[in-house]
């Protein structure tokens, strides 16, 4: 039984699972258990929980823990060893692997669900001391186009508003994104605001999901061409009353080039209609609903971010805003909604392999700061490889070390039987996890540590407003459990960088974080959290929830930035950005189908905690795909019979969902199920390995794919 920490009997604490970032009051109760309550103080939430964060009480028992760290026999078999032997394995194993093959041959697996100090230290290990970029992390999976989509037009990788702005705007334009189910608590914020204000809903998705049945208008486009309809848009505001020809003109750059691209793709609504597969009436409706309404938000989450495109998808959408200068002031701007409760935090530290730490790239410049700050000759000098390459360099024997961290690549993954295969072939897999089970524990790992979850875990994560919240502990660690931080410092120290590594709690670790953000920083750069360079241990134990930037002076953050631009490129301009011209994703015989993956209401991820709630399990208890009607009865597809969907990379049988609110040519299936709990339900072999070239984010929501009624075997 997971034991109560003495006191306080309440702490407050942040979800785990999406990036909201809800706060939450958890009192033990004793019995293993809490009593889950949304805390009223939290600006993320103001006391609101969904049905994940309400049954976080019922998912935090032992049964399926990890409780002591596991190592490889000569015989294949994992048995328990001790901290010591485990660690010693790690520091052999990856001297051995750098002797032999370079420093680059190791990799490091990262997740949205470490705490940012945890990827801090994994960071500053990997980059910083073993000299290896390859580092990366499950949020490429999530959000790395708005990341890129960001860097290029406002030089920084930042969302200039608040939540706050969400129940002020007049507008709310959600893209890709069933917020109903998947940001829960925002779309209650965003209900308020309609009750309150009568701000309008215009949802852009090929589905009509949960969210799009609250629209006032849904624009069910064309798979893959979110692009083209903000192209068109653009052309529309540049020649109406919603064009802010002052804010354009000291602001930005790229105008004139961005609009004339946008002309000779979309020169008008009828066009734009034409390229999207929508009728012309409601993308008319749509442009004057925009022109007309200063206060517009337009949200944006996977199906603009999963995309061969989906960096060009962000540009064209934050292209809009910059054309109307509706940025940055209250009601109004871009805004990405992160997947994972700390994809923010992540980036912050560098956890993309394409990122130094503190929001640095990798210029001379950059390098040669974070080199200074820690002390670190081998600093990695070039980016390394984003996730799926990094994987395919595994399966290549190219990378011979690993170390995965809280996330379940063999089932989320694109072409996930590829990802297992891969496993095999490391002679150092290092697997931290809160699980003993799941499916990359079954891909033979040489060394499982026990890493704290929830509840235990003591850090800070950053939801999708730019804001920091501590994740306090509230139980006590079981069994053999320690910090992620705790275990690479010690390998660190084996490897003969103890003193980098002398942290005595994750305070030290934030501070350090902080002092990097601010090191010779001198205001040029978005990401500075300078004020908590002297953080005193008792202040970060009841730090509140901050939005960043605070550099040194302004400990209360940052609402909102870029009202009176000062974006963070060199001459302090956004930039507009060009899609390349993209047409709607096709699909051909033999896979004649565009499948389309996605989250439901009540799972997260692969299901290791919230599958633990009958609660949760009872809203949708199978694996399904769903298919239009019109779709399915030449196929001899009928509701709940269960069907092969197979494609180019693997197959599942799903049960068969008729749904007419879905496109034709199209399935969608959620991603939660795994081979621990219906292994014919996995969908992640599926999926092709596509990324977007920019951000190196796959391209999870179009895969071409086919259908057909299951045949028993
Ligand atoms: Fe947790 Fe997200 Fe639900 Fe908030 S909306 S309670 S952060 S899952």
């Amino acid at each position: 039984m997971n034991a109560p920490l003495a006191s306080p009997p309440s702490v407050k604490t942040t979800c785990p699972y999406c990036g909201v970032g809800c706060g939450v009051k958890a009192t033990p109760d004793g019995l293993g258990g809490a009593l889950v309550e949304g805390d009223r103080d939290h600006p993320a939430n103001l006391g609101r929980l969904c049905s994940k964060g309400a049954a976080l009480g019922e998912t935090i028992g032992l049964e399926t823990r990890l409780l002591h760290p596991l190592l490889r026999g000569a015989d294949g078999t994992l048995a328990r060893a001790s901290w010591e032997a485990a660690l010693d394995r790690i520091a052999t194993g990856l001297r051995q692997v750098i002797e032999t093959h370079g420093p680059s041959s190791v990799a490091f697996y990262l997740s949205g669900q470490l705490l940012t100090e945890d990827y801090y230290a994994a960071n500053k290990l990997a980059k910083g001391f073993i000299g290896t970029a390859n580092v990366d992390t499950n949020s490429r999976l999530c959000m790395s186009s708005s990341v890129a989509g960001h860097k290029r037009g406002f030089g920084s990788d930042t969302v200039p508003g608040a939540y706050a702005d969400l129940e002020s705007a007049d507008l709310m334009v959600l893209v890709g994104s069933n917020t109903a189910w998947c940001h829960p608590v925002l779309f209650r914020r965003m209900e308020a605001a309609r009750k309150a204000r009568g701000t309008r809903f215009v949802v852009i998705d090929p589905r009509r999901t949960e969210t799009a049945a609250e629209a006032d208008l849904h624009l069910p486009l064309a798979q893959g061409t979110d692009a083209l309809l903000f192209s068109g848009l653009l052309v529309h505001l540049a020649g109406s009353a919603a064009f802010d020809a002052a804010y354009v003109a000291a602001h930005t750059t790229g105008f004139p080039e961005a609009l004339a691209s946008a002309r000779a793709m979309t020169p008008d609504a009828a066009a734009t209609a034409r390229a999207c597969g929508l009728a012309v009436e409601d993308v008319e409706r749509f442009f004057a609903l925009f022109a007309a309404t200063e206060r517009a938000v337009t949200c944006y989450s996977q199906g603009v971010n999963q995309s061969a495109v989906g960096t060009d998808k962000v540009n064209a959408i934050l292209n809009c805003h910059l054309a109307t200068g509706r940025i940055g002031r209250e009601g109004m701007g871009p805004f990405s909604l992160t997947g994972q409760p700390n994809a923010m935090g992540g980036r912050e530290v560098g956890g993309l392999a394409n990122q130094l730490a503190a929001h640095m790239g990798f210029s001379g410049e950059e390098v040669d700061r974070v080199r200074r700050f820690w002390g670190a000759p081998n600093l990695a000098t070039h980016e390394g490889l984003k996730a799926v390459d990094m994987f395919a360099a595994i399966g290549r024997g190219e990378i011979k070390a690993l170390w995965v961290m809280g996330t379940n690549p063999a089932v989320s993954l694109p072409e996930a039987d590829a990802v297992r295969t891969a496993l095999g072939k490391l002679d150092l897999f290092v697997l931290s996890e809160n699980v003993i089970a799941n499916d990359t524990a079954a891909c033979h790992p040489h060394v499982m540590l026990p890493a704290a979850a929830w509840g235990e875990k003591d850090g800070t994560v950053t939801n999708s407003e730019r804001r920091i919240s501590r994740q306090r502990p509230f139980l006590a660690r079981p069994g053999e459990v320690k910090p992620d931080w705790w275990a690479l410092a010690q390998v660190a120290g084996r490897l003969g960088f103890a003193n980098a590594f002398r942290w005595r709690g994750p305070a030290d670790i934030f501070r350090e974080h902080a002092a990097l953000s601010g090191f010779e920083n001198a205001g040029t750069r978005d990401f500075d959290i300078g004020a908590f360079v002297d953080l005193a241990d008792a202040a970060y134990e009841i730090f509140p929830p901050t939005q960043w930037p605070a550099p040194r002076g302004r400990p209360e953050g940052t609402g909102r930035l870029f009202a009176a631009g000062g974006y963070f490129t060199p001459d302090r301009k956004a930039r507009f950005v060009s899609p390349r011209p993209a047409a709607a994703v096709a699909a051909e015989p033999p896979f004649p189908f565009v499948l389309n993956t996605g989250r439901i209401r009540d799972q997260w991820h692969t299901m290791t905690r919230t599958g633990l709630s009958p609660r949760l399990g009872s809203h949708i208890p199978a694996p399904f795909v769903a298919i239009h009607p019109e779709d399915a009865a030449p196929l001899g597809l009928q509701e709940g019979m269960l069907a092969r969907v197979a494609s180019a990379h693997g197959a599942a049988v799903l049960e068969v969902r008729l749904d007419a609110g879905q496109r034709r040519g199209t399935l969608f299936a959620p991603i939660h199920w795994s081979g621990a709990t219906a292994s014919h339900g996995r969908v992640g072999p599926l999926v092709h390995g596509v990324t977007d070239p920019i951000s190196g984010q796959p391209d999870s929501k179009a895969t071409p794919a086919s259908i057909q009624p299951h045949a028993a075997p």
